[in-house]
């Protein structure tokens, strides 16, 4: 009997072989031209779980990117266990930011560089790396379903969900594209805030004005707006808007950060203090949050002395767990419509929504995982909220009710996801790796021995 701790170490060289293959794969959904990649990646991912011993691998798609779906079919008696990633990426912004080129992987002091090195290739690479130490032959049913629009917000996977339903129902939902509380100690997400946006536009002019003119007498567009989005926060920076929902943390056993995490983990700068009221995990996971991501007005380049007739901002929220993201976009478009200055004209255009989600992360499942945590890390998994949004975890949740869902993932506190220099730490792909070869074996009944 081989130890799957040794089965997963004796796989990894090979697994991480192919994740710097599909890191080399610029699977950028969002940039048209890169569409073909997306496709190029889903052949690599597909030939992979063929490799791997998949007899049934399909790539699938409803009008929108190329999915992968690999079935295993299950021993009698046994679950079926679904495993989920994404093969897409975000764009990788401002590719001279870059200490390394963004699709060539590179190794440095234990961590991968690279974009889509854990957000989420290494997803991918968990999944593989779990199924080919158990020989390609699991005590359970085992279907991987890797996405390839998560970065631009699911737009078909209900479609997907729905067209496949029968090949994609599973008794559990492993979703690998989350955080771990550090490199040493995992973390198992138990809840996630939800996402409401939309674009403001205020016009107060039906053309530009001299300022020398006009100036002092009528409003520009972009003073109001200013003071428009200025209302959205208190002075202490908690969210202003009437009718959004809070969460009620105090059931919650979640850690906390000391400020010197949020300042280290964030990049606050010297004098610049932290904003709202609460502890970090309560405004991080169970508040709404509010943010100006954009603005359309004149540069300053080509700034002259004018009254601006014409200005808008998009504006984004976070909607705490318990919230419903479309009745906090209705608050926000009649906050924003009713508190513009000097009558100013204004137009909310809705945009995204992804609905918050919370696990009750207990019972027969969440134990084994608990337990499969506790062996591949070394340490208990904290349970934890995360600030941001994987919208289609509740899609899952009503397409497959009974089924539990766990959200892991091989990210830690320096990965970077989304950002320049993203990279994996190669520990933590390891221990993820681990952890959950011993929850398939566990939820097939087994210790996580494996005949060699
Ligand atoms: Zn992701």
């Amino acid at each position: 009997m081989t130890d799957l701790v040794q089965r997963v170490r004796d796989v990894l060289p090979s697994v991480r072989a192919d994740l710097e293959d599909l890191v080399r794969i610029q699977s950028v959904w969002a940039d048209p031209e890169r569409r073909p990649e997306v496709q190029r990646s889903a052949e690599a991912v597909s030939k992979l779980l063929s490799d791997a011993g998949f007899g049934d691998v399909r790539i699938v798609a409803e009008g929108g990117a190329p999915a992968v779906i690999a079935h295993h079919p299950a021993p009698d008696g046994a679950p079926t266990v679904l495993l989920y990633a994404h093969h897409d990426v975000q764009p990788e912004g401002e590719a001279t930011q870059w200490h390394t080129p963004p699709f060539e992987p590179t190794e440095r002091d234990g961590r991968l560089y690279g974009r889509g090195t854990a957000d989420d290739k290494a997803g991918i690479a968990t999944h593989l790396a779990a199924f080919r130490a158990h020989g390609g032959r699991p005590p359970v049913g085992v279907t991987v379903f890797v996405e390839g629009e998560e970065e631009s917000g699911s737009p078909s996977l209900s479609r997907l969900l729905a067209a496949h339903r029968e090949a994609l129902a599973a008794d559990v939902i492993v979703i690998a594209d989350s955080d771990n509380w550090s490199t040493e100690i995992p973390s198992l997400t138990v809840s996630l805030r939800g996402l409401a946006d939309c674009i403001v536009e205020v016009a107060t002019l039906d053309h530009g004005l001299h300022s020398g003119m006009w100036g002092g007498v009528v409003p520009d567009a972009l003073t109001v707006l200013v003071r428009l989005l200025a209302t959205l926060h208190d002075d202490e920076g908690n969210v202003a808007v009437e009718g959004l929902h809070d969460t009620d943390t105090s059931g919650l056993d979640f850690p906390d950060y000391t400020p010197e995490r949020v300042r280290a983990d964030t990049g606050l700068l010297d004098g610049v203090r932290e904003i709202g009221s609460g502890s970090v995990a309560q405004r991080l996971w169970a508040k709404p949050a509010i943010t100006v991501i954009g603005i359309d007005t004149t540069p300053i380049a080509k700034a002259s002395n004018t009254l601006i007739p014409r200005a808008r901002a998009k504006v984004s929220m976070r909607v705490a767990p318990g919230g419903d993201a479309t009745a906090h976009l209705a608050a926000l478009t009649s906050h924003l419509q009713a508190r513009a200055p000097w009558g100013a004209q204004v137009t909310v255009t809705p945009g995204d929504l992804g609905e918050p989600y919370a696990i009750a992360a207990s019972g027969p499942v969440y134990d084994a995982a608990r337990s499969a945590f506790r062996d591949a890390w070394g340490h208990d998994a904290v349970d934890a909220g995360v600030g941001g949004s994987i919208p289609f975890i509740a899609e899952f949740a009503a397409a497959f009710p009974d089924a539990k869902i766990l959200v892991t993932g091989v990210e830690d506190p320096d990965t970077q996801a989304h950002s320049i220099n993203e990279s994996l730490h190669l520990g933590v792909l390891e221990r993820a790796a681990t952890a959950e070869a011993f929850l398939l074996a566990r939820l097939g009944g087994s210790d996580g021995q494996v005949a060699p």
